[in-house]
């Protein structure tokens, strides 16, 4: 983890990190209410400087913050969450092929993407076999 995170930064960090699933930003409030904070705007704050870095992602369909599986990943454009209905797993992953076809789209419509993110909802592989 990088050394130069503000305290509220690191305290937001380490709880995404632990977190089984994706988390509001009240959530996370909720649980750093014992180190100390107690303003939303602290969370947010923190939150949109960790998503700045890469550390972080927003969930958009989620409303919800998870942290980011891949350290290097935010140099990548296009990243892609699976997001399991019935647990609430996320998992991130990123596909050149894909890419490439968007990139194409994009190049053909002179549409100049600055970030791609792909939520794809359903059930994971484990909830699957369970079924
Ligand atoms: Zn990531
Ligand atoms: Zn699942």
């Amino acid at each position: 983890m990088s050394a130069d995170l503000t305290r509220n930064q690191a305290l937001v960090m380490k709880t995404l990190s632990g977190a089984e699933a994706p988390l509001s930003a009240y959530t996370i409030l909720d649980r750093l209410r014992g180190d100390g904070l107690r303003a939303p705007l602290q969370v947010y704050r923190a939150l949109d400087k960790l998503t700045e870095m890469g550390l972080v992602h927003r969930l958009e369909s989620l409303n919800a913050f998870v942290a980011c599986a891949h350290p290097n990943c935010h140099e990548q454009e296009l990243i892609a969450f699976a997001i399991c209905e019935a647990c609430g797993k996320v998992e991130e992953f990123s596909d050149e092929i894909v890419k490439d076809r968007l990139d194409g789209w994009a190049r053909s419509h002179r549409f100049k993407p600055a970030k791609t993110t792909i939520e794809i909802r359903g059930n994971c592989g484990s909830c699957v076999a369970k079924a």
